[in-house]
C-alpha cells in the first residue's frame, strides 16, 4: 500500500483529500505547513507528496527545492490560482505534476496513479526490481515477496528466478541456466536445474497458488505469470 503525504494548510481540503485517498486504500498523513511537511518526508518516508504551493513557514516551492536535493519522491503540486509562473517555478524545482484548485478528485487520483507507476518503473530500471501481479523482487537486496509476504530464497534460487524473469515469456534452456546462473563448473549436470526449479515452484507457485515457472518440453523453462 502506497503512503501519501498531503501538505496543505487549508484544513477542509486536506480533510477531503485524505478521506478520498484512504477510500482508495492509500495510507495518508497530513502536514499543515511547509516545515512540518519537509520533516515528515524524512521521518515518515511517503511514496508520494501532494504539496500545496501557498503554505505557512516554508512555501511549497521551497519545500520542493529542498526535498529534491535528497529525494526523487513524486510530487504533485496544488496551486490555488491558475498562475502560470507559479506552475513553471514548481516544475522547475522538480515537481512532477500540478493541479489547479478547485480540482476534480478523480483527476487527482488518476494523476497519483500515473505518478506512482512512473516512479516504480524508473526505480525498476535503476535497481532491476520487478513486479508482476502481486509478485515482486528486488535484486539489489535479494528480496522477494508476494502480496507483501516475504519469500525466503537462497542466493542460487534468487539468481535462477531473476534470470528466468529477465527473459520473461521466452523459453530458456537448461544449459543456458547452468552457464548463466551456476557458471561453468556445473557444465553438463542439468539435473541441478530441475532440482532448483522444484524448490522455486514449492516456494512460489505452490505456496501462493499461482503459475510462474512453466516447463517447455524438450527445451527448458519459461517465466510467465498466470
Ligand atoms: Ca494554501
Amino acid at each position: 500500500m502506497s503512503k501519501i503525504l498531503i501538505v496543505e494548510d487549508e484544513v477542509k481540503i486536506a480533510r477531503f483529500v485524505t478521506l478520498e485517498l484512504q477510500h482508495e486504500g492509500y495510507e495518508v498523513a497530513v502536514a499543515h505547513d511547509g516545515r512540518t511537511g519537509l520533516q515528515m518526508c524524512e521521518s515518515w518516508q511517503p511514496d508520494l507528496l501532494i504539496l500545496d504551493l501557498m503554505l505557512p513557514e516554508l512555501s511549497g516551492i521551497e519545500v520542493c527545492r529542498r526535498l529534491r536535493q535528497t529525494s526523487d519522491i513524486p510530487i504533485i503540486m496544488l496551486t490555488a490560482k491558475d498562475d502560470v509562473s507559479d506552475k513553471v517555478m514548481g516544475l522547475d524545482m522538480g515537481a512532477d505534476d500540478y493541479m489547479t484548485k478547485p480540482f476534480a478528485i478523480e483527476e487527482l487520483l488518476a494523476r497519483i496513479r500515473v505518478s506512482l507507476k512512473k516512479h516504480r518503473l524508473d526505480r525498476a530500471k535503476e535497481t532491476g526490481a520487478r513486479t508482476v501481479g502481486k509478485l515482486h523482487i528486488e535484486p539489489a537486496s535479494y528480496s522477494a515477496n508476494y502480496d507483501g509476504q516475504s519469500i525466503t530464497l537462497t542466493k542460487k534460487e534468487f539468481d535462477l528466478l531473476n534470470y528466468l524473469w529477465q527473459h520473461e515469456g521466452t523459453a530458456v534452456t537448461r544449459d543456458d541456466l547452468l552457464s548463466n546462473v551456476w557458471g561453468y563448473e556445473f557444465a553438463g549436470d542439468t539435473n541441478i536445474v530441475d532440482v532448483y526449479i522444484r524448490y522455486l515452484r514449492q516456494k512460489i507457485d505452490d505456496k501462493f497458488t499461482i503459475k510462474t515457472i512453466h516447463t517447455i518440453r524438450a527445451v527448458g523453462y519459461m517465466f510467465k505469470y498466470e
